[in-house]
């Protein structure tokens, strides 16, 4: 595996490439769903780049960025044994340099939810995004849709810049027990561990309802809640059922629907998601 620390590296690297490049975007601490999208890629194109950048961009002032993990050696070895060709690594000032001043936005789909949340995350998303997409022009480049507003975001920016890539989602890779698999579930303690599956839980039982015939979404989010408030450790931030594409609330569905969780255990907050229909 080779690995790149600067920009003109990596394009020299893509510029003396025949056949296609699958591009997987990663903050680092790499897990099964990490490696389930370089598999993808993989299967895919003829080489596949791993970038990893801690990016401060989509860290508000008061989140987690200078405790988020990282663990270069780890990530290292869990991708030269998956097969990556190449490693992106940059530091902070090779990506954004000083002056650096251009942003990204993507407008309403921005907004809600994480974005409400977190303001500017997905403006930072975006720039990143769009850098790492100009840096490594990829073929196609591989999300998960455990970050479905995220995935969202992308997709938009990418349709509306006309960038000459392919945006791959790749389903969401759990524990044995539900948990989605996430760097962030480092942070929880045992406790909070054990209670961690509750947002499986609670979309188990939306789907139940679902199942039964149930189309409002406030009953679908009513069924979230209750299985929610139930657990004592869990402090729910949202549980809503949206429209999968524009990611606003419905009243009846009339096609899919995608539910969003965003549930506090202790000071870790956990999102998932699952789409019905
Ligand atoms: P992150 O390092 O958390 O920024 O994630 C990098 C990419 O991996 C994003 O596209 C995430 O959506 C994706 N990802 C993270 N966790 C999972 C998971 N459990 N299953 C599938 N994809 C994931």
């Amino acid at each position: 595996m080779l690995t790149f620390t600067t920009k003109t590296a990596l394009r020299a690297w893509r510029t003396s490439l025949g056949g296609s490049l699958g591009l997987v975007p990663t903050m680092g601490a790499l897990h099964a769903g990490h490696l389930s999208l370089l598999a993808a890629a993989r299967r895919q194109n003829t080489r596949v780049a791993v970038s990893l950048f801690v990016n401060p961009l989509q860290f508000g002032p008061h989140e987690d960025f200078a405790r988020y993990p990282r663990d270069l050696a780890a990530d290292r070895r869990l991708l030269e044994s998956s097969g990556c060709d190449a490693l992106f690594a940059p530091s902070v000032d090779e990506m954004i340099p000083p002056g650096c001043a251009t942003t990204v936005d993507v407008g309403p789909l921005a907004l809600p939810l994480e974005g409400q949340r977190r303001p500017g995350h997905f403006r930072g998303v975006a720039t990143i995004v769009t850098k790492l997409l100009a840096i490594a022009r990829p073929d196609r480049a591989y999300f998960g849709e455990k970050d479905a507003q995220q995935l969202a975001v992308i997709q938009r920016l990418v349709s509306d810049l006309d960038l000459p890539v392919q945006v791959c989602p790749c389903p969401v890779v759990r524990e044995s027990d539900g948990l989605a698999m996430s760097s962030r579930n480092a942070y929880l303690t045992a406790d909070e561990r054990a209670a961690a599956p509750v947002l499986w839980r609670a979309m188990e039982e939306a789907s139940r309802v679902w199942a039964g015939g149930e189309r409002r979404g406030d009953r679908l989010e009513h069924a979230m809640r209750a299985v929610l408030d139930a657990q004592p450790l869990a402090r729910t931030d949202y549980a809503v059922a949206v429209d999968p594409t524009t990611l606003e609330p419905i009243d009846r569905a009339h096609g899919p629907v995608r539910l969003l969780l965003a549930v506090f255990l202790g000071g870790t907050r956990l999102i998932d998601t699952r789409l019905l229909g």
